[in-house]
């Protein structure tokens, strides 16, 4: 382990040095308290850190006062050390954040318990922050699998609602044109009865892959249940929306997939949200879009009809 050992005094300096070293620690040392503090700040330092109290340039305990200030990851475990019998010193040093004070001259057995207990302490302050990095790489895979859906890969409806109230909120803000597509594979119970769950499961997967291949990073392509899709597209028009519903059932419609030799074909509605409109209005009338997509034949991208905006009656 390595150890800083921050000490004017020469003779003192070269005996904390071939005693830690015997000990088995690798030393680092600084001959007052600016060179000390240099070291600290460079991140590779020793997070074991013996200081004497009086040094030029920054005095030990000033240097405790300035890490404690500034630390954010693994806490350093600081040893003052200065001549003993002056006072109050001990309760000064650890009053100033200190982990322990030893008095000059050194027992040496006390000096390598104390800095073994330093070194415990750090081995400590050190698993944890291990297991805090693996506990929050844990939280971060667990948040995304609650927000992807399992056979696709795309997002969830739960993900879809946090992204679809950001969404909202900032094209509102702005002014910002936001569109919504509503996608529905069709006669996708063929595929089902044809080839199984699994076949179907590969349908899914298939169309899938496409939609995302297609999408811009911007946009949010969610599996929202069975054979239905959603594509949220912020600062989108419905014209560029359906533009992109039209590309994406088009590359559908001519890949031939696992359900072959069933053509496979996709139904599309497309919806802009209005001044004043409500989320679930926006949704439903992309819905309607498609009510009426598959109503017309299925394999086609019907835009949404505009709501009637209501007008105050003027004198
Ligand atoms: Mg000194």
């Amino acid at each position: 382990m390595k150890v800083l050992i921050a000490e004017d005094d020469a003779p003192s300096l070269r005996m904390l040095q071939s005693l830690l070293t015997k000990w088995g620690y690798s030393v680092t040392s600084a001959r007052d308290g600016n060179e000390a503090w240099k070291i600290l700040c460079d991140t590779q330092h020793p997070s074991l850190v013996i200081l004497d109290w009086m040094m030029p340039g920054i005095e030990g305990i000033e240097i405790v006062r300035r890490l404690r200030m500034n630390e954010g990851g693994t806490p350093h475990y600081v040893i003052i050390t200065t001549t003993a019998g002056s006072g109050n010193s001990a309760v000064q040093a650890l009053d100033a954040g200190a982990d322990d004070f030893v008095g000059k001259p050194f027992n040496h057995g006390e000096l390598q318990a104390r800095v073994a207990v330093g070194r415990r302490v750090t081995g400590l302050h050190q698993a944890l922050a291990e297991k805090l990095q693996k506990l929050e790489a844990a939280n971060e895979t667990i948040s995304r699998l609650a927000r992807t859906d399992d056979l696709t890969g795309l997002h969830n409806r739960r993900s879809f609602n946090d992204f679809f109230a950001l969404a909202l909120s900032a094209a509102r803000r702005h002014g910002h044109p936001l569109s919504l597509i509503s996608i529905d594979l069709d006669y996708f119970k063929a595929v089902n009865d044809s080839f199984g769950h699994t076949g179907g499961d590969l349908v899914l997967k298939e169309f899938s892959n496409l939609m995302q291949e297609m999408v811009r990073a911007e946009d949010l392509a969610v599996r929202w249940g069975g054979e239905e899709f959603i594509i949220l597209l912020p600062q989108t028009n419905c014209e560029a929306a359906a533009a992109l519903a039209e590309r994406i059932r088009s590359k559908f419609e001519q890949t031939p997939g696992s359900a072959a030799p069933l053509a496979m074909t996709a139904s599309f509605g497309v919806a802009e949200l209005q001044d004043g409109e409500h989320e679930d209005d926006l949704i439903r009338r992309a819905d309607e879009a498609l009510y009426r997509a598959k109503n017309e034949g299925r394999n086609r991208v019907v835009i949404a009809k505009k709501k009637r905006t209501r007008r105050k009656a003027t004198n």
